[in-house]
């Protein structure tokens, strides 16, 4: 089964996963109401590859089937190219508010299998091998993927470096005929409740010798043992007037619980291997999965620019004030595009002919997104003020009682009628202001890690000879 369509994706989601949300444990991911709206949203991610094949589909290199452009391995600088127009589309259907539709992992798997020999080391070749196999499966089954990396925090202090006595975090106790066992929890399994399989990989480095912490491995998220506590839905209102974005985006984050799960040996691609595990994400991995996440990012602030100018034509505001805050937007939309395609215009080689785009312009855009990101949110909140509040409900527009007020009160500038100027702040509203922004907000801070280790992390590895030499001029001239 190649790329598969949304009805296939949502048959997929039926399978005996312990999955809880509210005061529920849900037996049908599909039709709870905290799920409906964004099982049907990530359906439609599936469909749009069959109504935009040229975009995203591409041949499968051994079987010729069509997968998902996501799925390639780029070995050339025109393949990432490609690649980013696949990205794109995908990124304008949920305007960048689903961070975790499954291109993300897609691409993060493509670079694994790729790169293997990035995990083909200390002993590690069987773990790399059976990784690329599994990538094999994933793009031809057209699975969706989630993935759990972060240790639980218990004590900030300790968490960091786990002692051996460690009981919370996720780790190996015991070898079995067909695999390993693996006990304790993870910290967040963003779609949880859309994906078919979960994906463990390394998030932070262990410390030297934390060989029962150093696993990774996918398994089906119907894997006896496996538990995932959801956060509670942010989806509100089900109709698309009143929540355009939540009722179809809200991609759900669990709290994942390992309770003796027996991962099968060929899903093992880590076992009880520090040195292994602290290298693969070292590697190639930045900057092959940095530009996924960042032409969704650069997407998102293209539509909060869009947005933001309609809501301040709505309102007639041509005011300084309107104009500084939506050229304060544009500008970085504009320095996100234009990152990605510095990145992309200079790509490296890395090993097996793999090619990915240049770390730096990535990471810099990284570490800046969980500042700009939160500051879009802001302007749209600057520029709406109370208009984003005035903005009747589906039910009170059709109420005929109400709704001559409506018409005749809350229109807009410019003879825009009442419903287009209610949609309009309402989208905004959700973008920015509700439930959903507050939590897709959360998500730009902290996914990947936050803000703050990225920045620390992308001028710790940045070449810096040309601005040492610019300083070194001065400390070394002569004086007189
Ligand atoms: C909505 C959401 C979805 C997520 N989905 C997933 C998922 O699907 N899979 C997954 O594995 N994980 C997921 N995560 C978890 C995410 O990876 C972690 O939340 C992230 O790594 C941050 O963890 P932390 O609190 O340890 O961050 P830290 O980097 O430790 O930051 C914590 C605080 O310390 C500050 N700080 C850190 N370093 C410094 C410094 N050097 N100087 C000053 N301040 C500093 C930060 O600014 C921040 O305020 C998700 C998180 C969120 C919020």
């Amino acid at each position: 089964m190649p790329a598969r369509t949304g009805a296939e994706f949502l048959r997929g989601l039926k399978d005996d996963r312990q999955i809880w949300v509210g005061s529920d444990k849900v037996t049908d991911a599909v039709s709870h109401p905290a799920f409906a709206g964004a099982a049907h949203g990530m359906a439609a991610v599936f469909d749009l590859q069959h109504e935009a094949p040229e975009d995203l589909l591409i041949p499968d290199p051994e079987t010729g089937e069509a997968i998902n452009v996501s799925h390639m391995i780029p070995k050339s600088p025109e393949d990432i190219k490609r690649r980013h127009r696949g990205l794109r589309r995908i990124a304008e259907h949920t305007v960048g508010v689903m961070g975790r539709t499954p291109d993300y992992m897609n691409v993060t798997y493509a670079g694994f299998a790729g790169c293997w020999d990035e995990w083909a080391l200390h002993g590690n070749e069987t773990g790399a091998a059976r990784q690329v196999e599994y990538q094999k499966f994933l793009r031809r089954k057209d699975i969706s993927l989630t993935h759990t990396l972060i240790h639980p925090t218990i004590d900030k202090a300790r968490d960091e470096m786990p002692g051996q006595e460690n009981d919370v975090i996720l780790r190996k106790i015991a070898d079995t005929e067909h695999g390993i066992v693996v006990r304790g929890a993870r910290i967040l399994a963003t779609l949880a409740p859309f994906s078919d399989e979960i994906a463990v990989y390394p998030g932070r480095p262990l410390p030297e010798n934390s060989d029962k912490f150093a696993v990774s491995f996918c398994i089906p998220m119907a894997t006896p043992g496996l538990k995932f506590i959801c956060r509670d839905s942010v989806a509100g209102a089900a109709n698309r007037f009143d929540a355009p974005l939540g009722s179809r985006f809200d991609e759900q984050d669990a709290f994942v619980v390992f309770d003796d799960v027996e991962v099968p040996r060929d899903r093992v691609f880590i076992d009880g291997n520090t040195k292994v595990y602290n290298h693969v994400m070292t590697k190639s991995w930045n900057s092959n999965v940095m530009q996924q996440t960042m032409v969704r990012a650069a997407t998102k602030l293209e539509f909060a620019w869009g947005l933001a100018t309609a809501m301040a034509e709505a309102i007639g505001d041509k005011s300084p004030n309107a104009q500084q805050l939506l050229g304060e937007l544009w500008s970085y939309a504009e320095l996100a595009r234009s990152a990605v395609q510095a990145a992309e215009d200079r790509p490296k080689e890395w090993s097996n002919g793999c090619w990915f785009p240049a770390a730096e312009p990535l990471s810099a855009l990284r570490a800046t997104m969980p500042f700009w990101m939160p500051r879009a949110n802001e302007i749209i909140k600057l520029l709406g003020s109370h208009n984003l509040l005035a903005t009747p409900t589906w039910a009170m527009m059709r109420d005929p009682e109400l709704r001559p007020y409506i018409d005749k009160y809350l229109h807009g500038a410019h003879g825009m009628d009442a419903e287009r100027r209610i949609r309009l702040f309402r989208l905004a509203w959700d973008y920015a202001g509700t439930a959903l922004a507050s939590r897709v907000e959360l998500y730009e801070r902290f996914y990947l890690t936050s803000g703050a280790r990225n920045q620390m992390r992308a001028q710790i590895n940045a070449p810096r000879d040309r601005a040492m030499a610019l300083v070194e001029r001065f400390l070394a001239e002569a004086v007189e």
